[in-house]
């Protein structure tokens, strides 16, 4: 009965229901790990937009204020020239000038006072954003660690699961593996014992002779008619003595 295609099948249908049950233990924490290092980039990338923000917002501020300071002894400047020109033509020049020079003073003026109100939102606003990061962080952290240790107490057994399961995997039949994994998609246990002439997956009836026909042909697949799940004789049992 060893060697044959459906006590390999048996044995590796065994495997992998241990095996499924490690991933059960994992839960869904792999994907909730990544899903919380993806939130961690996100909100770092927040921090880091909002402080390049705040540095150019404060650059902007002290160009301004320079600026001002120049245009200041500017209007100083010509105020004194206004006194020393000669007639109406350049006196209305340099009062022009002078205008052109307070308005430009007032709009930079203007633009300081919305910079500060600015300057003061995004500061709480990042102070939000980097205590949101810290958050996420130690949220990722400790889920990590968790998985972490989940991983290195199953990491040996698996390990010695996977190697067995090789060893039964590289002995069917390609396009049974392909069978298998198909019904893997709607039945994790895929292949199934026949437990007093019934299918042990759906607890269906099989018929006698159908019972007789897979015992005597245990290197051709059969299906149960009602899940579709592959048979296997009754007198073939499995347990972890498989596993060496
Ligand atoms: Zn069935």
């Amino acid at each position: 009965m060893e060697k044959t295609q459906i006590y390999n099948f048996a044995c590796l249908a065994y495997i992998d229901s241990l095996l499924d049950e490690y991933q059960e233990e994992f839960g869904d924490l792999p994907g909730k790990v990544k899903r919380l290092k993806h939130r961690v980039n996100e909100l770092n990338n927040l921090v880091e937009e909002s402080e390049n923000t705040l540095k150019e917002l404060r650059k902007f501020v002290k160009d301004a204020k320079t600026t001002i300071k120049d245009l200041k002894e500017k209007e100083e400047k010509l105020s004194k020239k206004q006194f020393l020109v000669r007639n109406n033509k350049e006196f209305d020049a340099i009062t022009k000038e002078i205008e052109q020079t307070r308005a430009n003073h007032n709009i930079l003026i203007d633009e300081i006072r919305v910079s500060g109100i600015k300057e003061e939102n995004l500061i709480k606003l990042l102070e939000q954003q980097k205590n949101d990061a810290k958050e996420a962080e130690a949220e990722f952290k400790e889920k990590a660690n968790e998985l972490e240790k989940i991983s290195s107490e199953q990491n040996e057994e698996v390990k010695v699961l996977y190697k067995v399961r090789t060893k039964y995997f590289n002995k069917i039949n390609k396009d049974y593996i392909k069978e298998y994994q198909r019904i893997r998609t709607h039945h994790h246990d895929a292949v199934v014992r026949i437990r007093k002439n019934s299918c042990s997956g759906c607890f269906s009836a099989v018929p006698p002779q159908k019972i007789v026909e897979i015992r005597n042909n245990l290197d051709t697949l059969f299906h149960c008619e009602q899940c579709g799940r592959i048979l296997y004789p009754e007198e073939i049992m499995i347990d972890d003595e498989i596993l060496g």
